[in-house]
C-alpha cells in the first residue's frame, strides 16, 4: 500500500479526478490494468531461488517456478533446478504429514 500511497502523490489533479470517477463507475480499467500486472508478475521466475538463494537465470531451461494456493492469495516460489525444488516439495510434505498428527 505504501507504493499506491506514492503512486497517488505522484498524480496531478486531473488525474486524481479520472481515478475518482473510475472508481466510482465500477472501476473497471483499474481492475483490468490490476489483472493484467499480477499476470505479468506470476509469469516472471523470482530473482532468487527460494532454496539455496542463488540467482536465477530467467532464460535457463532449469529454471522452475511454482504457483500454489488459494486465488486470492497465490504464493509464488522459484528454483535453480529440480533438487531445489524437490527439497522444498519433501519440506512441504513433511509438514503437511506432521500437520495431520
Ligand atoms: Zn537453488
Amino acid at each position: 500500500m505504501e507504493n499506491l500511497k506514492e503512486a497517488l502523490q505522484k498524480m496531478n489533479y486531473a488525474e486524481l479526478a479520472q481515478l475518482k470517477k473510475e472508481l466510482e463507475n465500477g472501476a473497471f480499467n483499474m481492475r483490468r490494468l490490476v489483472g493484467t500486472r499480477l499476470r505479468e508478475l506470476e509469469n516472471d521466475h523470482e530473482r532468487y531461488c527460494t532454496h539455496c538463494s542463488s540467482h536465477l537465470d530467467p532464460y535457463s531451461v532449469n529454471t522452475y517456478t511454482l504457483i500454489f494456493g488459494p486465488s486470492e492469495f497465490k504464493k509464488k516460489v522459484s528454483f535453480c533446478g529440480p533438487d531445489c525444488l524437490e527439497y522444498f516439495l519433501k519440506r512441504v510434505r513433511v509438514i503437511k504429514e506432521s500437520s495431520k498428527h
